[in-house]
């Protein structure tokens, strides 16, 4: 008997056992069950193990074996090897693929099988919906959004015969059976029609709204500055750079730099948005990405996405979040119609229910690893498997960009991305994608383990489950996230830079340095805290958080300075610093992201900011890479003071220095420090082993050069990849320490 666990369920696993077994004459059955893939192999000794290695190298493209064990049985005759249908046994779940791009093949078939031409839904078994369609397990065509239509004949054949690309495909079907695009408020029926009007939409600088795999797009010429600008005025207040899909790698070349590792994730099936580096004279409106170097980019992923793209001539189409506002991407039509009928040239929908949401992922690459910002589509709900024993528990994840998780077995199964968590709809998909999860995967919570902070919505929502909860720090939850991804459970230095995380002692931290365990943390250093006047509001305004740092290194001498920010907001600045002297609204923080925004509105690059991180990514973007210089701090107990850096920055200012290095040389001073402390506490404890997470660390720069730092060292950096180090990671770190306490019988 053979047991194999892993992502081998709606990826074409049976099938290719099947056709294994053929090849070296095994009889017997394979069977799906909720817990993996169960084979009973007879044949010579020889023969099995043959037939095991060949599996563990042949298996299809998407699957992922994680434990194949292999079981003596009494000898059984079996007259041949059969596909027994699915059964549910036990509490374990086998994991659910994500959704994969469709695949070559399939493009091939459209061209060629009758039933198929240019039919946009097609699919196989190594392609296609998964996770957005599947309601509940095991995976089957009636437990998914498919359920409701019917195969023709042809489609039921080649799903049931065991040698056909689409055996027990679950989300088959053709021109004659399947789903069909439409567009919505027109007359137009015809798919080809639907293309047409797509294609003139753009030719003409329109925009339009098209549903893909797991929610609406909404799309324009990415070349268009006009339209560019009409699809901004939709997206209201969100200053954020648009996604582009380009047509293929060689027309984005043309565009961008790309490097060997990049082109890999950029084409995987997981189909991820990659963020690249745009080329000078690449033609892109200014209004795409404003004054960022980066662009987010993806390619095809849907047939139709291709077919457009035979129909015009552009290479490249803005292809963002359809959403309104800062709720979640749209995933139905009757809401699309209503959102977008009168706001953009075309609603196009399909009569195909997306159940589960799943926004477009978005990763970098730095040092020829894939880092994960936003892990959605083609990655949940996959499990990230640690060794720790984490049934049971439940992971509220932070309040931004948040992310829940649930334990079952050693497996973390991170939810899809679900938003920022400020508003009912967002708080609504969190709700309903917690319950869901807990039915799919047979989830019974015992513990629910939440951030610190009394105030965010995943914290009430942990307490009000009516089981066990712990409250974790927010930094250390970084921390741990980062040891868990990495297997590590040992004390580590851990250096969380990130924007901001409740604190035990009251304060918004996020300038940390500790020395931790999954278990336990002790705060080592951290930056020195300053004070936020306006509180919440200073997170949206740098320039606030600008005359605060100055304020504190200068005191009231800085009125008498020449400073830009200064003389720009003179009036205000005066109401600022009293408020400040008077501790009114201005709560501490040591945020190392709150410390970017201060340089960023001191060198004028954002003073106000439209979406959350563009000061840092501004300050990022002007980096002078040749600049090797670096700025004076001082460490003075417990706590990093950055007065003679300020001094040095208002100095280079007052020289003239051009400001992509002093950029350069913040950066670089961020770098020191962690370097510095690292070796600091590694003396003090005898800790070789540092882990770096938080916000602060999707900066390319920083993380490139800091990992660069450590790489013939005998310290051991590790840092995030699979996991984003960014609040989406915080449900990992939650439980890891979570399972670490229950193990420890701490809790
Ligand atoms: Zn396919
Ligand atoms: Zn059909
Ligand atoms: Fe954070």
């Amino acid at each position: 008997m053979i047991k194999i666990e892993g992502l081998v369920q709606g990826v074409g696993f049976r099938p290719f056992i099947f056709v294994c077994a053929e090849k070296f004459g095994i009889k017997g059955y394979v069977e799906n069950r909720n817990d993996g893939v169960m084979i009973e192999a007879f044949a010579e000794e020889f023969a099995v193990y043959e037939f095991i290695e060949y599996i563990k190298v042949n298996s299809p493209a998407a699957s992922e074996i994680f434990s194949l064990n292999l079981q003596e049985k009494d000898f059984c005759t079996y007259d041949d090897f059969v596909i027994q249908k699915s059964s549910s046994v036990s509490q374990a779940v086998t994991e659910i693929s994500p959704d994969i791009a469709v695949c070559d093949s399939c493009l091939e078939d459209m061209l060629q099988q009758k039933h198929r031409i240019d039919y946009p839904f097609i699919n196989c078994t190594c392609c296609g919906p998964r996770y957005s369609i599947i309601r509940t397990l095991p995976y089957d065509r009636d437990k998914t959004t498919m359920s409701e239509f019917e195969m023709c004949e042809t489609c039921l054949k080649e799903y049931s015969d065991v040698y056909d690309r689409r055996f027990h495909a679950q989300p088959i079907a053709c021109n004659n059976c399947g789903p069909v695009y439409k567009s919505e408020n027109t007359e137009i029926s015809s798919f080809e029609a639907i293309l047409k009007h797509l294609r003139d939409i753009i030719n003409s600088g329109g925009t339009f709204a098209i549903k893909g795999t797991g929610g609406f797009h909404l799309g324009c010429n990415a070349f268009d500055v006009n339209a560019v600008s009409k699809l901004r005025e939709i997206k209201k207040r969100d200053g954020k750079p648009f996604a582009i899909m380009f047509r293929d790698i060689s027309s984005l070349k043309e565009r961008v730099y790309i490097s060997k590792h990049e082109e890999k994730a950029l084409s995987s099936w997981r189909r991820p948005i990659i963020l690249l580096k745009v080329k000078e004279n690449a033609g892109f409106p200014h209004g795409l990405f404003n004054d960022l170097d980066n662009v987010g980019v993806m390619l095809p992923y849907m047939p139709i996405h291709y077919m457009l793209f035979e129909q015009i001539n552009i290479d490249a189409l803005v292809m963002t979040s359809g959403n309104i506002s800062k709720e979640p991407v749209i995933i139905s039509n009757d809401y699309a119609v209503k959102a977008f009928t009168d706001k953009t040239n075309a609603v196009i929908t399909y009569n195909r229910d997306i159940y589960n949401r799943v926004d477009d992922s978005v990763a970098f690459v730095v040092n020829n690893k894939e880092r994960l910002l936003r892990r959605s589509r083609g990655y949940a709900p996959s499990p990230i498997r640690i060794k720790q024993d984490l049934e049971g528990i439940f992971a509220a994840g932070a309040e931004l960009v948040n992310v829940f998780a649930i334990g079952k077995g050693e497996q973390a199964i991170l939810s899809q991305h679900i938003g920022d968590l400020q508003n009912m709809e967002t708080l609504e998909f969190y709700e309903e994608t917690y319950s869901r999860m807990k039915e799919l995967f047979l989830f019974d919570p015992k513990i629910a383990v939440c951030d610190m902070h009394p105030d965010y919505l995943s914290t009430k929502f942990a307490k009000k489950l009516g089981i066990k909860t712990i409250a974790v720090q927010h930094h250390h939850a970084h921390i741990a996230s980062c040891m868990a991804e990495n297997g590590v459970d040992e004390p580590v230095i851990g250096i969380s830079l990130d924007g901001t995380g409740y604190g035990t002692d009251g304060n918004i931290w996020g300038g940390e340095f500790f020395v931790c365990d999954l278990n336990d943390f002790e705060r080592k250093f951290h930056f020195e805290y300053l004070p936020l006047p306006g509180g919440d509001k200073a997170t949206e305004e740098p320039w606030r958080i600008g005359i605060s740092a100055l304020h504190r290194t200068f005191g009231d001498a800085l009125f008498e300075m020449d400073i830009d920010l200064v003389k720009k907001y003179e009036n205000k600045a005066h109401l600022l610093v009293q408020a400040i002297d008077k501790k009114i609204n201005s709560p501490l923080s040591s945020s190392a992201g709150r410390l970017f925004d201060a340089v960023s509105a001191i060198l004028g690059l954002c003073c106000e900011s439209e979406f959350h991180a563009q000061a840092p990514m501004l300050l990022e973007a002007v980096i002078d890479k040749s600049e090797i210089g670096i700025y004076n701090y001082a460490i003075n107990g417990k706590i990093i003071n950055f007065d003679e850096m300020f001094i040095d920055i208002i100095g280079d200012m007052a020289r003239k220095t051009p400001i992509s290095v002093i950029s350069a040389k913040f950066h670089n001073t961020i770098i020191d420090i962690c370097i510095r402390i690292i070796s600091i506490l590694s003396e003090e404890t005898g800790i070789v082993t540092a882990a770096i997470s938080g916000g602060t660390f999707q900066n390319r720069y920083i993380l490139e050069n800091l990992e660069n730092k450590f790489k013939n060292s005998h310290i051991k950096l590790i840092s995030q990849s699979k996991v984003p180090s960014n609040d989406g990671g915080i449900a990992l770190g939650q439980l890891a320490i979570a399972g670490k306490r229950r193990e420890l019988k701490c809790v």
